[in-house]
C-alpha cells in the first residue's frame, strides 16, 4: 500500500461515520493479516469477522483478548469445537445438525453460544441457508431444545448482481422474516441481531433494519486468495 493511499484505519472510521449509531459495523479481516487488524482495532473497533476455523483461531491467539471474533463462514459440524471456547457469535448457522453440534460442545464447556439463523434470500443456488419456510416450522418448536444456544437473530446474503431493487427486496424479505420471528420468540429482547449487508449493498441494508453491517472491502481492500 503506497504511502498516499489511507489504510484499513482511515477507510474504517471513514465507514463508521456514514454507519447509524444503532448499526454494528463488524470489520470482515479474513485473508488480512494481523497489522491491517491492529490498525483497525487502534481505532477503536472490537468486533471482527472471519469465515475459515484455522485463521479464525490463529488470530484469536495472536491478537488482543478483548476481540469480539464473529464465525460468519460455513461452519462444518467436526469443527465446531475449536471456536466454540472463544467465538462471540456465529452467525451462518444453516442446519439442524450444526445446531445440535454447537449445542453439544457449549454444553462441554458450561457455556451459552450466540447464533445466528441464515436464511437463504439470494436467487443464487450458492448460497447456504435455510429456507423461509423452514425457519418458520424451526420457529414454532424445535429451539427451545438447544439449551447451550441464545438463537439472537438471523443473517443473510442477497444476490450478488447490479440490480439494487433485487437486493432490496431481498433484504426487505429478510426483515420482515425477522420482526415476525422476534415477536414468536419466548424472549424476544435477546434476539437482536439482523445481519445483513456487505460493502457493496451495506446502505440499502440499513434502510431495511439492519442492526449488524459486515463489511470487509470497503475497510481492507480487495483480498488476495
Ligand atoms: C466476505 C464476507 C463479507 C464481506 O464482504 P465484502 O464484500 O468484502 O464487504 C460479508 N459477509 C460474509 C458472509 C462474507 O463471507
Amino acid at each position: 500500500m503506497g504511502e498516499l493511499e489511507p489504510g484499513p484505519g482511515e477507510l474504517y472510521l471513514d465507514f463508521l461515520s456514514k454507519t447509524p449509531s444503532g448499526v454494528c459495523l463488524l470489520a470482515v479481516s479474513k485473508n488480512h493479516p494481523a497489522e491491517a487488524i491492529l490498525d483497525v482495532y487502534n481505532q477503536g473497533c472490537r468486533d471482527f469477522g472471519e469465515n475459515k476455523v484455522q485463521e479464525l483461531v490463529a488470530k484469536h491467539e495472536a491478537l488482543p483478548k478483548d476481540i469480539n471474533w464473529h464465525y460468519i463462514g460455513h461452519l462444518q459440524t467436526n469443527k465446531v469445537k475449536y471456536i466454540i471456547p472463544f467465538v462471540h457469535l456465529i452467525h451462518g448457522v444453516d442446519s439442524v445438525r450444526l445446531l445440535e453440534a454447537i449445542n453439544k460442545e457449549a454444553g462441554k464447556h458450561q457455556l451459552i453460544v450466540k447464533c445466528l439463523l441464515q436464511a437463504k434470500i439470494a436467487k443464487e443456488d450458492s448460497k447456504f441457508g435455510f429456507s423461509l419456510q423452514d425457519l418458520k416450522i424451526l420457529a414454532t418448536g424445535k429451539l427451545c431444545e438447544f439449551q447451550n444456544i441464545s438463537i439472537s437473530g438471523l443473517m443473510g446474503m442477497a444476490t450478488n448482481t447490479e440490480d439494487a431493487e433485487e437486493i432490496d427486496a431481498e433484504f426487505q424479505e429478510l426483515a420482515c422474516l425477522f420482526r415476525e420471528f422476534k415477536s414468536s420468540m419466548p424472549q424476544p429482547e435477546s434476539f437482536n441481531y439482523l445481519s445483513m449487508g456487505m460493502s457493496s449493498d451495506a446502505h440499502i441494508a440499513i434502510s431495511r433494519g439492519s442492526t449488524m453491517i459486515r463489511v470487509g472491502t470497503a475497510i481492507f481492500g480487495s483480498r488476495r486468495y
